[in-house]
């Protein structure tokens, strides 16, 4: 019954806030801006309206009366709307006058303020806009306007004499005529200037000049909106205070081929270390339909990947059974991220192998005694474990309860692939389906990462060579791998 207007921060889906998550994951309608992080409508429901409310290219593509006309139609009927703003919603975000309409309107309303991107993107540049030895007060200015036009809404005289920092929002492209009328009105010409293009975004970039060199110095380099300027002391300590580049993984772009299920956990670790990463999921995790497994039929009951523990609860679930039921056997799991499913079922591992293949596991199980084995795996995984349990004389019974398949990438995927510096490969499976739908777009420079030896031949089996291959074989490793092979190169 409620228009919430939420700030989505910056662009780095970390700066969300957790009210305005929630509201996302609840809200019936969602009308959102272009500089959303691109990850913010993740949580929505599969069910919720999506309406875009961008403007492109500086010129609006939907009007601010269109843009208020939605909100009072859907508000109007009584659904919750969640009105997603980046940055916070009033600050230059016309929130104001949303709000004004809706109130008129007699809508209910709410503001979720955001991280703004003038207090933002200088941090993420290592840029404090206040100091205590360097401004005590900071100004927040629209570039928008020519300050030479004789109707414009800001005083730059006052602004010129303004004892602080001054930080302009949509001012790339007046940022010439803004630093001559400034000096004009009595600024030094020779105060330190700094430029953040896409702040918090993977590819933030950052500029630093004088305020007289700023704007050649920025076309120079090409910089482009979005940008915020900074103009004060405080934009020297850029060049001691920059930590966002230094990041191991700065600059880098590191595809994840995983199944989106499986995706997000590589791709946060990666984030954080300040990859800008690519989910081009080639496959997707395709529950069989089957009855639960009896379980206690086994004294060794096998997992061979975090999906397999998921549903093979899923299943003893749909029988209304428990962990309980698997009381009577040995556990083993293939690796930590297999063991971690279990124990979200309150079951630790018994048995767990240094080398997390399924030739690790059967040296795992040299000494464990089996008479009867559950093996519960994909339906295409290798059947190197059940052969060894077999060889030994065991009774092996193989459920398979999912089945891996293509997931079609997109022509933007594909392109994202195509300028990638890393490539992870986390299974033999994802080798194969990223191949056939992503061969001829992956260019040669790209390092391929795999994880272990089993992916590393199905590559080769592919006529690609990995570059580098994690010593251990789970997703940590693959992390540690790639960055000390980014560390060299
Ligand atoms: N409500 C938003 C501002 C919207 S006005 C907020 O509070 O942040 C749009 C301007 O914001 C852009 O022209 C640019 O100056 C600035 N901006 C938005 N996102 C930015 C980002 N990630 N990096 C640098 N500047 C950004």
């Amino acid at each position: 019954m409620t228009v919430y207007l939420v700030g989505a921060g910056p662009g780095d889906p970390g700066l969300l806030t957790a009210r305005a998550l929630a509201l996302i994951a609840a809200a019936d309608v969602i009308v959102y801006d272009r500089l959303i992080p691109t990850s913010a409508l993740d949580g929505a429901r599969a069910d919720a309206e999506l309406v875009y409310a961008g403007k492109e290219g500086g010129g609006p593509s939907v009007s601010q009366t269109e843009i208020e006309r939605l909100l009072l139609e859907h508000g109007g009927t009584g659904r919750e709307v969640v009105r997603l703003k980046g940055g916070d919603p009033f600050v230059f975000g016309r929130g104001g006058e949303e709000a004004e309409s809706l109130r008129e309107a007699g809508i209910p309303f709410e503001v979720v303020p955001g991280v703004t991107a003038g207090v933002a993107a200088p941090a993420y540049a290592g840029i404090p806009v206040t100091h205590r030895d360097a401004a005590s007060a900071v100004a927040f200015l629209t570039g928008h306007e020519d300050p030479a036009k004789p109707e414009s809404a800001l005083d730059w005289d006052a602004l010129a004499s303004f004892p602080g920092t001054l930080v302009i929002y949509m001012g790339v492209r007046q940022l010439g005529a803004i630093a001559q009328r400034l000096i004009a009105g009595g600024r030094p010409a020779s105060e330190p200037a700094a430029l953040v293009q896409r702040g918090t975004f993977a590819d933030q970039r950052v500029v630093t000049a004088t305020l007289e060199s700023i704007a050649s110095v920025a076309q120079r380099e090409g910089v482009r909106a979005p940008a915020i300027a900074i103009i004060g002391a405080v934009a020297t300590l850029h060049e001691r205070l920059a930590w966002f580049d230094r990041r191991p993984l700065a600059g880098l772009t590191v595809a994840v081929t995983r199944a989106r299920a499986q995706a997000s956990g590589l791709a946060a670790r990666l984030r954080e270390l300040g990859a800008d990463v690519v989910e081009a999921p080639a496959i997707r995790i395709s529950p069989l339909e089957g009855p639960a497994p009896e379980v206690q039929r086994y004294d060794l009951i096998c997992l061979t990947s975090p999906n397999g523990v998921r549903l093979l609860f899923d299943r003893l679930a749909g029988a209304g059974r428990d962990a309980r039921a698997l009381a009577g056997a040995r556990v083993a799991a293939i690796g930590p991220g297999t063991a971690a499913a279990l124990r979200e079922h309150g079951v630790i591992a018994d048995v767990m192998p240094e080398r997390f293949v399924a030739e690790g596991l059967v040296e795992a199980l040299a000494d464990v005694p089996v008479t009867r084995a559950l093996v519960a795996r994909a339906a295409e995984a290798r059947d190197v474990l059940p052969d060894a349990l077999r060889g030994r004389g065991a009774e092996v019974d193989v459920v398979a309860l999912y089945e891996t398949v293509a997931e079609p990438l997109t022509e933007q995927q594909l392109r994202a692939v195509a300028g990638a510096d890393f490539v992870t490969f986390t299974s033999s499976s994802t080798v194969r389906f990223f191949l056939d739908a992503a061969r001829e777009h992956l260019s040669p420079a790209t390092r391929l990462v795999s994880i272990g030896p089993v992916t590393s031949d199905a590559l080769r089996e592919h006529g690609l060579a990995p570059d580098v291959e994690a010593v251990r074989h789970d997703i940590e490793g693959v992390v540690e791998a790639l960055v000390a092979d980014a560390a060299i190169a």
